[in-house]
């Protein structure tokens, strides 16, 4: 199988998530993608975090509506910082043994990989499924990981194979462009919808947006 792995805090999931993943579902013929929600995410001021649990029953509901995405809670239960590296070690002994993983994670994201734990390993141990909305193009990232990665190992180097595909230089292993829909919907957006009140509806599964509503998520901490 081909499984596409999409980690973040989904805090909450909402459909530009989901498109995303559909759209790179579709490009790379993917048979699965596993939707991880994080146990810990990284502390960013000013932002109300649901607990891991109601994260990860959200990604559960949200997962529920197609019939080859799949909830996995293995970072939420192994609990603590997770870092990609090791889930996607845990994954290739796992879940995903023999099979062909691909990461999904937006361009601007990755464009940072060089500051996550062992980017150097990373590159070499999955397939890449990078996202490009709007104005993103694949040849800026590559020409960011080539100026990025180097100082870390200098062995590492990427090649183009066709317009939106590029290889990692010595490894079995590709990154993957794939554009897609610009969908102007953010976690941050629906949390302060909420806040104030306001429609959260058509943003997100409605039975994520009623699980917000039932558990009172996003309210303030008052
Ligand atoms: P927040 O607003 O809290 O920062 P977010 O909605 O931007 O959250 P993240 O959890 O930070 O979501 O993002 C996880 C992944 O989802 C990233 O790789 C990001 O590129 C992607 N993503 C987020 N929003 C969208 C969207 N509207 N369309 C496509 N991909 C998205």
């Amino acid at each position: 199988m081909r499984i596409g792995i999409q980690g973040g805090t989904f805090n909450p999931i909402h459909y530009g998530h989901l498109r995303g993943a559909e759209e790179v579902r579709e490009a790379l013929a993917l048979d699965q993608v596993r939707l991880i929600p994080s146990a810990q995410p990284p502390h960013k001021p000013d932002e109300e975090i649901a607990s891991a649990r109601d994260r990860l029953e959200m990604v559960r509901l949200a997962a529920g509506e197609h019939e080859v995405f799949v909830c996995d809670p293995m970072e939420v239960e192994r609990g603590g910082r997770s870092f990609t590296v090791d889930t996607l070690a845990a994954l290739a002994g796992g879940a995903c043994r023999g099979h062909e993983t691909f990461f999904i994670v937006g361009a601007d994201a990755f464009c940072e990989v060089h500051t996550w734990s062992r980017a150097p390993r990373l590159l070499r141990m999955t397939h890449f499924g990078v996202t490009l909305r709007g104005e993103q193009r694949a040849e800026d990232v590559i020409r960011t990981l080539e100026r990025t990665m180097p100082p870390l190992d200098p062995s590492l180097r990427f090649e183009f194979a066709g317009e939106n595909k590029a290889k990692v230089v010595d490894s079995d292993f590709f990154i993957h462009f794939v554009p897609i829909s610009n969908l102007e919907v953010s976690a941050t957006q629906i949390r302060r919808r909420v806040r104030a009140g306001a429609s959260i509806r058509y943003l997100l599964p409605r039975d994520v947006e009623l699980f917000i509503i039932r558990r009172r998520l996003y309210r303030g901490s008052s």
